[in-house]
């Protein structure tokens, strides 16, 4: 096979997988690292995939999130940092307002913090960009792939690309609360809404009313 029919069988194959990591890509192709780091450095070039720690990701052609009307310019609730429809994070609050954070990350600290004023989360496929309930996703947690806040925490609306994402960057799988405990447990045990996380603090909302 030649260099240009290999990476064209990786890119029907990332098609199918939604993302694939060095290791796999180099088990299947019996290239080496090298060879593979310039298929998908050719390949980004003519943005036909998008190169992440330790592999490649399909790109999106039409982010559905995007389609949504979300608040634009509007950055993350948390941190101020601008949003990006792989990582979108949404929170319908029960008073009607809608509010957006960079990432999951944010989002779930976002829930913690606000409580029962939210009515509603949906978070965006780390692949896909697809939004999807909070409460039907799968949570990689802690992962090597950190494209916004720090602990990464990414969603999937699929449980098969959630495994195979965490057989190539590592981390731990779970559902939403899951990801709540594992965000309170990566903070200050005593007092997680004073310290929160190294990219939130300063920004926090206001606390609701328990009176
Ligand atoms: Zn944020
Ligand atoms: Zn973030």
């Amino acid at each position: 096979m030649n260099g240009s029919e290999r990476r064209r069988e990786l890119l029907e194959w990332l098609g199918q997988a939604g993302f694939l990591s060095l290791a796999e890509i180099v088990t299947r192709f019996g290239v080496s690292k090298m060879t593979v780091h310039r298929d998908l450095e050719i390949l980004e070039q003519r943005k036909a995939l998008k190169r992440i720690h330790g592999g490649a990701a399909a790109l999106e052609s039409a982010p559905v999130a995007s389609a949504e009307g979300d608040a634009a310019g509007e950055g993350c609730l948390i941190c101020s940092r601008p949003a990006n429809p792989h990582l979108h994070f949404t929170l319908l609050l029960r008073n009607g307002e809608q509010k957006t954070t960079c990432c999951p990350h944010c989002g779930v600290y976002a829930c913690l913090v606000l409580g029962d004023q939210v009515g509603e989360a949906q978070t965006a496929d780390y692949l896909t960009g697809r939004p999807h309930p909070v409460s039907e996703s799968f949570f990689v947690l802690g992962s090597a792939a950190v494209p916004c806040c720090q602990p990464s925490m990414l969603t999937f609306d699929s449980e098969e690309m959630a495994r195979r994402f965490q057989t190539g960057f590592g981390g731990v799988l779970g559902g939403f609360e899951f990801a709540v405990n594992f965000l309170k447990n990566s903070m200050a045990p005593h007092d997680h809404q004073s310290s929160g996380c190294p990219h939130c603090t300063g920004r926090l909302p206001e606390e609701p009313s328990t009176a």
